[in-house]
């Protein structure tokens, strides 16, 4: 499901750019390099007005520095009070690091397409996620999480390099509270892990032989998100196991830098993926050039 939309740039801008001042309200460290933020846009009918689907990103504009784009965390019900995973790289997010609550930042948004999870109501759903992907993967973790009675069996599998990089370990308890099958690996373990060591594909193998085959074929929606290393061994091994290609939907960040369509940077062809994506089902990346 590949969602088309207007390649003018000055349209694009147009028809898809808005500003609202925020303050970033709260800070909390997940690890080393990523912090949560708490972002809430200021003014109460503007934030109120603010709705997005899960898998949409926002610019985030630190005021004299520079704006960079951030996949929004939070539940899409909480409108204008949004959450965003950040890790510190560079300019932008070294940044940020240093800022504390009470600053104002400005955000843009929402831009992109989304995880269709309404489409995926009465299905199967896996989530899987490498790294800094379950800061995107998240969002539609708690949407399905809002109404979990609509799904049947949801599981995430989760790889990161090691323990002391795992995002988001505090909500553990309470996903798997919701019936949430959770499976984590880690590629290098630390004193005191008592989970397995090794890739996330060993873990998705797993699951597919502990499940049943016609399931896999006939009622699963997959949400794979991740390096773009992650996608091309997970997608295929999901192929094997029988899940439609347009069932599993990625999420690309390839090369992107205005998220408006503008600057020509993430393009393939005719297809932006600011603007055509981050999302986009599997049977549209194949068919993509280089998308991954
Ligand atoms: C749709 C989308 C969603 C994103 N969501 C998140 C998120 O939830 N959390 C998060 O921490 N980051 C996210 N990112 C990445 C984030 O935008 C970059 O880390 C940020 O732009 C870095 O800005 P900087 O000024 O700190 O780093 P820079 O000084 O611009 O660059 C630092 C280093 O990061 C690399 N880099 C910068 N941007 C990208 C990119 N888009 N892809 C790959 N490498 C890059 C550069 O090549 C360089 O090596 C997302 C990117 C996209 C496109």
């Amino acid at each position: 499901m590949m969602i088309h939309h207007e390649k003018d740039p000055a349209a694009a801008g147009a028809q898809f750019e808005y500003s609202y001042q925020a303050e970033i309200t709260n800070v909390y460290p997940l690890t080393s390099a990523e912090k949560l933020y708490q972002v809430q846009i200021i003014d109460p009918d503007e934030r109120e007005g603010f709705c997005f689907q899960p898998g949409q990103f926002v610019m985030l504009e630190a005021p004299g520095i520079g704006e960079a784009p951030f996949s929004i965390s939070s539940s899409p019900i909480r409108h204008g009070d949004l959450e965003l995973c950040i890790r510190a790289v560079g300019r932008m997010t070294h940044f940020l690091d240093r800022m504390g609550r009470g600053a104002i930042v400005g955000i843009s948004g929402p831009f992109g397409t989304n995880f269709p999870v309404e489409k995926m109501e009465g299905e199967d759903i896996l989530l899987i996620a490498g790294g800094l992907g379950i800061a995107p993967l998240r969002s539609p973790l708690l949407a399905v999480l809002e109404n979990r009675s609509r799904y049947q069996r949801v599981d995430i599998l989760y790889g990161a390099r090691s323990p002391s990089e795992l995002l988001f370990v505090y909500e553990y308890a309470v996903w798997r509270q919701f019936g949430v099958g959770l499976d984590i690996i880690v590629d290098q373990a630390e004193e005191g892990w008592p989970g397995p060591v090794g890739r996330l594909t060993e873990l998705l193998q797993q699951r597919i032989a502990g499940g049943v085959a016609a399931d896999f074929k006939q009622r699963t929606s997959a949400i794979v998100c991740g390096p773009p290393v992650v996608f091309r061994f997970v997608c295929d091994l999901l192929i094997q196991a029988g899940v439609p290609m347009e069932k599993i939907f990625v999420s690309l960040e390839r090369r992107m830098h205005c998220g408006r369509g503008k600057c020509c940077r993430c393009n393939i062809g005719s297809t932006y993926t600011c603007l055509d994506g981050p999302v986009f089902d599997y049977w549209s990346v194949l068919n993509l050039k280089e998308a991954i």
